[in-house]
């Protein structure tokens, strides 16, 4: 039987992996999901992304997820006319849009920051490579000393760590991407720069009111998600730990214990978490990973991550194809080690009075005691297959699904081997194509045995509640 890697591998798709066969290799080595970065390319260049995927997935016959990653309210340095080069020591004056003199560093957002800024307070720019410190603040202009020099080009990132400023959690870009991810398709829609539980449930009204079934991802970078963070996880499909942002806003040494707490959070929850940025980050110039990489990344998995994200590395660097590799290697070699419950071991003492958790949880108990080769679940919306799934079981769970955007949005849930299915008749009918759809898959063959549940009321979402052990 093949071995199934349960830790799901999300890449960034840019210039070093764009043509369709560079995806469909991709798709072959081991790539569950590919992200499309909002914040670089234009909405044509990831029209014709979304069109590479579809078709490098249909020849692979591996339904693959696709998520569109909002830039969120990212506050950025307007267009300057030319780089301004800060000398360490020199004081600099930083203005909203509107509000700046000759002579001031414009940001690209129309923000009064003598309101939010008041001295001591830090500025970051360019991932923090740029530091400024905040010595007096008025009339909506604040005047900055250089700790750290650099030169400051246009619409490069700025970060005002723990200010909590007044501003939509969309900008009009975000408007415009969301309309194109949700007319594309897209299985899963990320939001940068989540700050409250709030900004989350607003995307989630506009999914639905345009009657997607896109699931949303709440981005976790910033100080102000992570007061917020359980009333986020509550209300989220999916988290990201987007390290990047995070480390600027909390500082580098705050990031791993907020990784795992992110983590936790979102395995008690049954929702999957992604963990990002710098995973591989040698990799963009060299075929192998530093050892602390390697490290880094079985850390996250034997923590419980859903899955592991690739960005510069795929998207710009040279080695996309070996860096998709090294995520496969290590997570095959870290998964044996993990145990049933070790990670979820809160969710089992809490329990549950849900029918689906709590039969989901229970044909991880007979999978687990009986040795079976596979967890089979027939699914509607998929909803039942995650159930399963946040039992973490040691058995790949296989999700049969008459529904291709289930499936795709499956492929990123942990564990999960989304597989087509015709739709059934009755019970008796879904389970016996099921299990020849898992033989046809080489998933189970003559003299396995497998855990099916499923609901007795074929078609009807969230009626999980039998269980069948079934010798093939
Ligand atoms: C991050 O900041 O870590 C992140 C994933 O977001 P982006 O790549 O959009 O900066």
């Amino acid at each position: 039987m093949p071995r199934v890697r349960r830790t799901k591998i999300v890449a960034t798709l840019g210039p070093a992996s764009d043509s369709e066969e560079a995806i469909e290799r991709l798709i072959r080595i081991g790539v569950d999901c590919f992200r499309l970065n909002f914040s670089h390319g234009t909405p044509e260049y990831h029209g014709m992304l979304v069109e590479r995927v579809r078709a490098a997935q249909a020849r692979s016959g591996r339904p693959i997820a696709i998520l569109g990653d909002l830039q969120g309210p990212k506050l950025r340095v307007g267009k300057l006319a030319e780089p301004v080069d800060l000398e360490t020591g020199q004081t600099v004056v930083l203005a909203g849009r509107g509000d700046a003199l000759p002579g001031d560093l414009e940001l690209g957002f129309p923000i009064d920051l003598s309101a939010h800024m008041r001295p001591g307070r830090e500025v970051l720019i360019n991932d923090g490579l740029i530091k400024l410190r905040v010595t007096e603040s008025r009339e909506r202009r604040v005047a900055c000393a250089v700790e750290i020099g650099g030169l400051v080009t246009s619409n490069k990132g700025v970060n005002l760590p723990g200010a909590y400023l007044p501003i939509p959690s969309m900008t009009e870009q975000d408007h415009r991407y969301l309309d194109f991810a949700l007319d594309n398709d897209v299985d899963y829609v990320a939001l940068s720069f989540v700050r409250r539980a709030e900004d989350v449930e607003d995307l989630k009204r506009m999914v639905a009111k345009r009657r997607s079934r896109a699931r949303v991802i709440a981005k976790i970078e910033m100080a102000e998600a992570i007061e917020h963070l359980e009333a986020i996880v509550a209300v989220a499909d999916g988290l990201m730990v987007a390290r990047g942002d995070l480390g600027v806003e909390i500082g580098a040494a705050d990031v791993p214990l907020n990784q795992k707490k992110i983590i936790r959070l979102g395995l008690e929850a049954g929702k999957p978490v992604i963990t990002a940025t710098q995973m591989l980050e040698s990799m963009i110039e060299r075929p192998e990973p530093t050892r602390a990489e390697a490290s880094d990344v079985a850390n996250a998995i034997l923590d419980g991550t859903a899955a592991v994200m690739l960005s510069g590395e795929t998207a710009a660097g040279k080695w996309p194809f070996a860096a998709v590799e090294t995520m496969v290697k290590i997570a095959l070699a870290v998964e044996p080690n993990l145990q049933y419950h070790d990670t979820t071991y809160e969710l089992s003492r809490l329990g549950s009075r849900y029918i689906a958790d709590v039969v989901g949880h229970a044909a991880c108990d007979i999978a687990e005691t009986l040795g079976v080769s596979a967890i089979v679940v027939p699914t509607v919306t998929g909803e039942s297959a995650r159930e399963v799934s946040k039992h973490r079981p040691r058995r790949p769970i296989v999700a049969a699904s008459h529904d291709p955007g289930v499936l795709q949005q499956l492929a990123l849930d942990w564990a999960v081997v989304p597989i087509p299915l015709e739709p059934s008749s009755g019970v008796e009918d879904l389970w016996r194509k099921a299990l020849d759809a898992v033989m046809r898959a080489g998933l189970a063959g003559p003299g396995d045995r497998v855990v099916i549940t499923s609901g007795t009321h074929v078609n009807r979402p969230g009626s999980t509640n039998t269980i069948l052990v079934q010798a093939l």
